[in-house]
């Protein structure tokens, strides 16, 4: 038994695995719309100065303090109303960690669109969920309309006085909606593609209204760090990496799982204590994407130490994300893998930038060529130079999650990916391949 375990006095997601019931009279069993009314009376600036002393950071990927970002919301509603919208549309390969809540503690979502709809001065609120999860997305208006029916929502919703309402938006399947501008698009009936920033939601959002636009599970933890405190969050994790994390594990692992944990936990232990280990054994671990397919990847001997969570991940030059975790071991061959990656970024891809929509097709085509031993080593300075030209030029953060899997690549296994081009001239004449490669790289870093 791992030493580090979260104490179940502090898990947030009690009903994760769906063995205490969704229902809105099982929540309330479990603290659910306790004290909400109370909280809410304690006024916008008190829940917004909470949150930020919780040093919650947003859980959808980019880590933004979520105090913050409420506080960006102008303070008084002028003429344009105000929205709250939450970003349901999981789509980032090895993520699940939205859908259970969405299904199996719904109610901790909705109290938490109360609570933060009021601090943002918020009437309405726009869940928009992916359109696969038609499940999830019937479960949640069941949790909704269940609110309703005890007046949580609605008129004077929970007797806080604040008329809240909310409206599930389905999406069409398209990976980008999930950018929160591109989403906004959606909502209004627009194509699915991200704006150009400044300016930003918080003033100019939704049908050009100040809006607040959150993740699932960062929405779903706020009623928790309001009834048990701010401090008690932020005593859990490290400092500026807070609290506790949905953690999704998958790949060769023997027992694929999501997983509440607290911040910083070693991704060794979270593998091996709830994942049942990787398939083969430790010692069979190839590398692991630690934060979602956009997140580059780590290999093993960084694997061994590294805590999970967002600055530890950014130092070892990769990234927490979504704490999608997906397990590569050695059975695998990791070009094809990470082949199969670029291939599902080029095919996302919106269009808008011309070298996010070549460059993925371009990261794709010699990945693709370098699984049947097509390329040759030059093609793979290009392709380093592909990824290169697409970072930091581009509208939205898309580009970037297509060009670090295949930085974290070249970084990690650069010889195993040039061990590919068995076909170029200058390997074919000589035998001794692993010289030849060391010697190009070293040329290269010479040049
Ligand atoms: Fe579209 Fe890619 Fe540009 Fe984002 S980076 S706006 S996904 S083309």
């Amino acid at each position: 038994m791992a030493q580090n375990m979260l104490k179940k006095e502090n898990k947030i997601f009690k009903n994760l695995y769906n063995n205490l019931g969704w229902e809105i009279d099982k929540a309330i069993e479990r603290d659910d719309w306790k004290d909400t009314k109370e909280i809410i009376s304690k006024g916008k600036d008190w829940i917004i100065n909470e949150v930020k002393t919780s040093e919650l950071r947003g859980r959808g990927g980019a880590g933004f303090s979520t105090g913050m970002k409420w506080s960006f919301a102008p303070k008084k509603i002028g003429s344009r109303p105000h929205y709250l919208v939450i970003n349901a549309d999981e789509s980032e390969p090895g993520t699940c960690k939205d859908r259970d809540i969405l299904r199996f503690e719904p109610q901790k979502l909705i109290e938490g669109c109360l609570i933060a709809g009021y601090a943002t001065g918020a009437h309405v609120c726009y869940i928009y969920i992916r359109g696969e999860y038609s499940f999830e997305g019937q479960r949640l208006q069941d949790a909704i309309d269940q609110a309703y029916k005890r007046s949580f929502l609605g008129k004077n919703a929970c007797g806080s006085g604040w008329d809240f309402d909310i409206h599930i938006h389905y999406g069409a399947g398209a990976y980008i909606c999930g950018e929160e501008t591109a989403l906004l698009e959606s909502i209004e009936g627009n194509k699915g593609q991200p704006r150009l920033k400044p300016p930003f939601p918080a003033l100019v959002g939704l049908y050009g209204c100040p809006t607040i636009v959150n993740n699932v599970e960062t929405i779903a933890v706020v009623p928790t760090i309001l009834r048990r405190g701010g401090k008690w969050f932020a005593s859990l994790g490290r400092p500026k990496n807070t609290g506790t994390k949905i953690f999704c594990i998958s790949g060769n692992v023997n027992s694929p799982c999501n997983v509440e944990e607290e911040m910083g936990i070693p991704l060794k232990e979270l593998i091996n204590t709830y994942a049942g280990g990787v398939v083969g054994g430790w010692d069979n671990l190839q590398a692991v994407i630690p934060g979602g397919s956009s997140m580059p990847l780590l290999p093993k001997k960084i694997c061994e130490t590294i805590k999970m969570d967002f600055d530890s991940l950014i130092e070892n030059k990769s990234g927490l994300g979504t704490a999608g975790i997906v397990v590569i071991n050695k059975d695998q061959d990791i070009v094809s893998c990470m082949a199969r990656i670029a291939r599902f970024y080029k095919h996302e891809s919106c269009g808008q930038c011309t070298p996010c929509r070549e460059g993925s097709g371009w990261m794709w085509r010699i990945l693709n060529r370098a699984t049947k031993g097509e390329t040759t080593l030059s093609d793979i300075d290009l392709l380093e130079d592909v990824t290169k030209q697409i970072e930091g030029h581009t509208i939205c953060a898309f580009g970037e999650g297509s060009a670090w899997p295949v930085q974290g690549l070249l970084r990690h296994f650069r010889k195993e990916v040039d061990k590919k081009c068995s076909n170029d001239p200058l390997i074919k004449k000589k035998k001794d391949v692993p010289y030849l490669i060391d010697q190009h790289l070293l040329e290269k870093k010479n040049a």
